[in-house]
């Protein structure tokens, strides 16, 4: 990475300020965390702070509290699961800028490790607001960033902030850049997209930047319809959010690349997108006009994986189906098990998707899994995160 990181700079009794993403999905009714792979990966950064003795003061935001203070968004059950993770006490400040936060720096001791409440309990945050990045830039010497997942955000605490202070990434920013652009760079081929999720027109510009570095593009989910049509296929009042002309567009160009694109040769079709209506598998050729597309059918998922078994790099964005309802969510299941038994290198990205690969145990198995879920594929999408540039250049 052409940006300066920890390992570049002296951190031994400095006031250090990490910003991280601590944003892991919160139960709504009781504020639980129902996650905490965002907390895990920045273990590594945090412990190369505590161990190379500086002061550690975390920032982070947690939901969309909209600049005010609410409980419910309160940083309280990260402090406490930090602390098990670090073995260590991770003090939760009730603020994290003003006259509260600045005496809790005051008092912090080399390797102690403090987290400043939810940034966003803030307006200035979001806002970019040059005022509070410089009250935040003084509770500390030296910035860390290691919020990939918030990257893409041009926030006070992401840019703001290091106009004011020494500004390097931490181990996980640096370990996202690294593995999804050495995929951009140097894919082993062949390399396969595998892409799912409702959205077609947000991953047109992830399509355009990988169309010469990819082998085989595999479409499932909601966006296969786009496809489908524009193929001629009758897809019945199934979602189409992408347009067809768009996907008609990527077709083209595929072909002149030399990619080729692989649909869905079988769905499942339902009336509505709800847990109470009934699934049924049919041939794309035969969908009713009456139904809609929820998710893809057993002959393609034995389809995708014979492409899939041929690739040497995967990446994965997007379910198969409406993963959410249980009858809608088989192919998206099979195919996360057929992406963790490749003998090839695997990668993750996109929120849901991450979530599916969590919530069946197999992060492990994959050779990594993004924390980005809009920001991988705005990277991936070649664009420059904000929070990337505003780093020294080594
Ligand atoms: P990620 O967060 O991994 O980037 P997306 O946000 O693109 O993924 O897509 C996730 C959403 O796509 C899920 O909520 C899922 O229900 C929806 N989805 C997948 N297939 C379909 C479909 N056939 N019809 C409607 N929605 C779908
Ligand atoms: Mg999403």
């Amino acid at each position: 990475m052409d940006k300066k990181t920890i390992r570049d700079v002296e951190v031994a009794g400095k006031k250090v300020i990490m910003r991280t993403d601590f944003n892991e999905p919160l139960d709504e009714r009781t504020g639980h965390l129902t996650d905490d792979i965002r907390i895990r990966a920045a273990i590594p950064t945090i412990e190369y702070l505590v161990n190379h003795k500086a002061k550690v003061i975390l920032c982070s935001h947690l939901g969309r509290p909209k600049g005010k203070r609410e409980l419910l968004y309160s940083l309280q059950g990260v402090a406490k699961r930090l602390s098990e993770l670090l073995r260590q006490e991770v003090r939760l400040v009730p603020d994290c800028i003003g006259a509260v936060a600045e005496e809790a720096v005051s008092r912090i001791q080399d390797g102690d490790v403090i987290l400043l409440e939810n940034l966003r309990f803030h307006p200035g945050e979001e806002q970019g607001d040059p005022a509070f990045a410089e009250a935040l830039a003084r509770l500390g010497e030296l910035y860390v960033d290691d919020a990939f997942g918030t990257a893409h955000r041009a926030h006070a605490s992401i840019v703001g902030i290091a106009k004011h202070l020494p500004a390097v990434s931490g181990l996980l920013l640096e370990k996202e850049v690294m593995t999804l652009g050495g995929v951009l760079q140097n894919p082993v081929h062949p390399f396969g997209l595998l892409l799912g999720g409702a959205k077609v027109n947000d991953k047109v510009a992830l399509i355009e930047n990988v169309m010469s570095k990819v082998d085989h593009i595999i479409i499932g989910g909601g966006m296969a319809a786009s496809f489908l049509k524009a193929k001629n296929y009758e897809i019945g009042r199934s979602l189409l959010d992408g347009n067809v002309e768009v996907a008609s567009y990527l077709i083209q160009k595929a072909d002149k690349h030399g990619v080729k694109i692989h649909l869905p040769a079988d769905v499942v079709v339902t009336d509505e997108i709800k847990h109470s209506s009934p699934a049924e598998i049919v041939p794309v050729g035969t969908i009713p006009p009456d139904k809609r597309i929820a998710d893809i059918g057993p002959l393609t998922v034995s389809q995708f994986r014979k492409v899939l078994e041929k690739c040497k790099t995967v990446f994965w964005n997007g379910p198969m189906g409406v993963h959410e309802i249980p009858q809608f969510s088989e192919s998206t299941f099979a195919v996360a098990g057929i992406i963790a038994g490749l003998h090839a290198t695997t990668i993750i990205g996109g929120g849901s998707t991450a979530e599916v690969v969590t919530s069946l145990k197999l992060n492990e198995h994959m050779s990594f899994v993004s924390t980005g879920g809009g920001a991988s594929l705005e990277f991936l999408s070649g664009q420059m995160l904000p929070g990337v540039a505003a780093l020294l250049d080594r």
